[in-house]
């Protein structure tokens, strides 16, 4: 898988003169430069640069998409240190960008954790990494042990949680953080910051991290002259499926989607584009023109999500491949709510059906009941993704479904699939 920069998007994946950038220390203070975070509560410092913040606009890259000063702010009002939280677990499948950030430029993640916890108080910082994520635990302590070496610094520790879909989801992380059960949390009010043995918690994605130490450095403005007004900056998208040069780019928000995918190559005429994750939507390609940036990509029914672009070509079924996903998102249920528990398998199966050839239009219908049935009833949005993606599917593939509910799948139901699905029991450490 590549790792490149597309344009002159050269922010986050920024190389040396040759080449991709060794991520020690010294390399990465010649091409950021220094990072001046104070040691003790520096109030003009701090406003400074929570002006900074708020003007650049940067929204959190892990999903959620909420204003990263925001979060600063309901912390900041608890009155309370709060504990400063790495989230580079990247449950999707389809995505490498933490894994790629942590390899090129791990110093710049752990300067942004340093900056919030200046700014916010916080004494202790905590980076989670999947256990199975060997490699970029290893980056991280290796980085971390030369910044004990050049000295300064808060305490860091990395901490391993179970590498699953739902463990990177905020809630579920900082349940496995308090009780060791990374399991996610009802929020009926999510401005209220969690919490870590009373600590308010501010978790934020690493990549997020990695755009506030370069925000600190260059300033709002700076940040601003990419993107677009609304969605400013550039952010990191994994590229995968029917493509020749798949890898995780850095790209201008703001880009079309056509121009993304005519970037990597597509291996044949492209069926549908899967955009945010398996928790996504299935984009027609004939709406390709489409921004890649929130509002656009929202009004166009997808999502932005955790960066993730899948290409799927008319070789693929895109029903077989919405089934496939159903079901992996299904064995991924943290177990604790019904219309989770039971929809997700049960949407799995009419899928199944409907992929093989063996599904009329009335099991359409049940399936569009069921999608229902369960958007919205969960504790986090694990299910509300997976209705998201499969009511996508019905759109855009609905010319195929015709097809095989009149008892005639294509040949792409029976072709290998182009999605990632993790192995199990295989480490995801070396696979790049
Ligand atoms: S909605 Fe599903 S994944 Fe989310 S908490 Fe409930 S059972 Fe777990």
């Amino acid at each position: 898988m590549t790792t490149a920069t597309l344009d002159r998007t050269e922010r986050l994946l920024r190389t040396g003169p040759d080449g991709p950038a060794d991520p020690g220390l010294s390399t990465h203070l010649a091409l950021h430069g220094p990072l001046a975070v104070p040691r003790r509560d520096d109030r003009d410092w701090s406003h400074a640069v929570w002006r900074e913040m708020a003007a650049s606009g940067l929204t959190g890259r892990g999903g959620g998409g909420f204003p990263a000063a925001a979060k600063w702010d309901a912390v900041t009002r608890s009155g309370r240190r709060p504990l400063v939280v790495v989230n580079a677990m990247e449950g999707e499948p389809a995505s490498a960008k933490d894994r790629a950030l942590l390899a090129w430029s791990p110093h710049l993640v752990l300067d942004g954790a340093e900056v919030v916890a200046a700014l916010s108080g916080a004494r202790e910082i905590v980076v989670c990494v999947a256990d199975d994520r060997d490699s970029s635990a290893r980056v991280v302590e290796r980085a971390l042990a030369e910044r004990a070496r050049a000295g300064g610094g808060r305490p860091v520790s990395v901490v391993r949680p179970p590498a699953r879909y739902v463990t990177g989801e905020e809630s579920a992380l900082v349940s496995w953080l308090t009780r060791g059960d990374a399991r996610p949390a009802l929020r009926v009010d999510k401005s209220v910051p969690l919490q870590v043995r009373r600590r308010p918690v501010l978790l934020h994605n690493a990549e997020t991290l990695a755009q506030v130490a370069l925000i600190v450095r260059h300033g709002a403005a700076w940040f601003r002259e990419l993107g677009t007004s609304e969605a400013p900056g550039s952010t990191l998208v994994t590229v995968s499926g029917a493509v020749r040069t798949p890898g995780v780019f850095e790209v201008e928000l703001g880009t079309p989607v056509a121009e993304l995918v005519a970037r990597v190559d597509p291996t044949g005429p492209v069926a549908g584009i899967l955009l945010g994750g398996y928790g996504g939507a299935w984009l027609d390609p004939a709406h390709a023109s489409v921004a890649y940036a929130p509002g656009p990509l929202a009004a166009a029914g997808a999502t932005l999500g955790v960066g993730i672009v899948v290409v799927l070509a008319t070789s693929s079924c895109g029903i077989a491949e919405t089934a496939r996903i159903a079901r992996y998102m299904a064995g991924e249920s943290a177990g604790q709510c019904g219309p989770c528990v039971f929809g997700l398998p049960a949407m799995a199966d009419d899928l199944e059906l409907l992929a093989a050839g063996r599904g009329d239009p009335a099991v359409v219908g049940r399936l569009e009941q069921r999608c229902d049935a369960v958007m919205g009833r969960g504790a986090c949005r694990h299910p509300d993704g997976v209705v998201r993606l499969v009511r996508s599917a019905l759109t855009v593939f609905a010319d195929d479904l015709r097809v095989h509910t009149a008892g005639h799948p294509c040949t792409g139901h029976a072709a290998p699939t182009v999605l990632r699905f993790p192995v199990a029991g295989a480490s995801r450490a070396g696979a790049a």
